[in-house]
């Protein structure tokens, strides 16, 4: 508003003789001179408008922020949950491992084939080779 006042009076004291370019610019100032107040009053109704819509946003943020820390809490919980679960089952396949090894072990000394001298799911009874080998064998399984 200060500059077009002292526009104003700069026009209507400074050139008196060039009273159309004066004419001009003075319809000039008055179409922005009235468009002033109404900016004003618009940039006045924006920088509310701004402010409300600021606060709005803090908010709806704030709202999406508690929200969002809900939800990865939530997921969280059930990655906890998961994980629990998860060792559990890990435990699970060591026992089941340890099981495995345990019994596994046992079965390969019960296996060793006293004909053969191997690592076998046969003993000497029941050897293939010994069978395979001579007559002798009804004499040798006789003994
Ligand atoms: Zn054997």
């Amino acid at each position: 508003i200060e500059e077009y006042v002292s526009e104003d009076n700069y026009v209507g004291g400074g050139f008196r003789g060039k009273k159309r370019k004066a004419t001009v610019t003075a319809g000039k100032l008055q179409t922005v001179g009235s468009g002033i107040p109404n900016k004003n009053a618009h940039g006045e109704c924006l920088r509310v408008q701004n402010q409300m819509l600021r606060l709005q946003l803090v908010r709806k943020t704030k709202e999406l922020e508690a929200e969002q820390i809900r939800r990865l809490e939530l997921e969280l919980h059930f990655m906890k949950k998961e994980n629990e679960f998860l060792k559990k089952q890990l435990e699970e396949f060591k026992a089941e491992n340890e099981y495995y090894k345990k019994t596994a072990k046992p079965q390969k000394t019960r296996r060793l084939c006293g004909f053969c001298k191997e690592y076998v799911d046969h003993d000497f009874r029941n050897c293939p080779e010994r069978r395979a080998s001579a007559c002798s064998e009804e004499d040798d399984g006789s003994i």
